[in-house]
């Protein structure tokens, strides 16, 4: 990993008001509200104080996506919901995201991107005050997972998709919603019919194999899980 946390974080930051800068925010919708509240339960149980942490969710009906950038600057794209029954639902795939975050893997993935590319000048660019080079944009929305944003994205690893998996799970079950809902979201959304898969199933295969692992990861969550009041 060439991108130290501190790096990260600046990045982080930086990525989050370029999207915001872009994109048309939700703050007023009922979904907008469930994003914010399902989020806020999931910091609670996180464990990361040192996270400034957001729950943002973008006007954007046909784009199905969710991203958290690092630092916790969660992303909710209002074209999900239609996937998405319940704040448990919604639970699973922020939980997920919030994985990837805390797990560190945008960092990985900006190394990657960034080595394959123009080596390690992200490192200087982000302590720096000047603006990112739309080369080092690009690189930073695929390593992220903005996709939608710069036209390019990364797929994360099957070994990232299964670590995000199990901190998601954990995560939502700590915070009060039944793990088993990610099993209905995840199947829900793998069966959604189109000519065009969504982005967000690029990055995120919701194959066999990712069912069943989830599935098999529920007993370990659910010792977590304590159904709310
Ligand atoms: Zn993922």
């Amino acid at each position: 990993m060439i991108i130290s946390q501190e790096e990260e974080l600046a990045l982080g930051k930086r990525t989050a008001s370029d999207v915001l800068k872009k994109e048309k925010r939700d703050t007023t919708s009922e979904n907008s509200k469930a994003v914010v509240r399902v989020g806020r339960n999931i910091a609670a149980v996180a464990g990361r104080d040192d996270f400034q942490w957001e729950f943002n969710t973008i006007q954007k009906d046909d784009t199905p996506n969710a991203f958290c950038l690092p630092g916790g600057k969660v992303f909710v794209y209002t074209g999900i919901f239609k996937y998405i029954k319940d704040d448990a639902e919604l639970a699973a795939v922020m939980g997920h995201e919030i994985g990837h975050a805390i797990a560190r893997h945008g960092a990985e993935r900006v190394s990657t991107a960034m080595a394959a590319q123009t080596g390690a000048v992200v490192g200087m660019i982000a302590l720096s005050g000047q603006d990112m080079s739309p080369a080092t944009k690009a690189a930073m929305g695929a390593a992220f997972g903005v996709g939608v944003n710069v036209g390019v994205i990364l797929p994360f690893s099957r070994i990232q998709e299964y670590e995000a998996d199990r901190v998601g799970l954990i995560l939502m079950a700590k915070a009060g919603y039944d793990p088993h809902a990610a099993l209905n979201f995840w199947k829900a959304f793998a069966q959604q019919p189109g000519k065009k898969p969504p982005e967000f199933l690029s990055t995120h295969p919701a194959s066999e194999n990712r069912i069943q692992a989830i599935n098999e990861l529920i007993p370990e969550a659910m010792q977590y899980y304590k159904k709310p009041q």
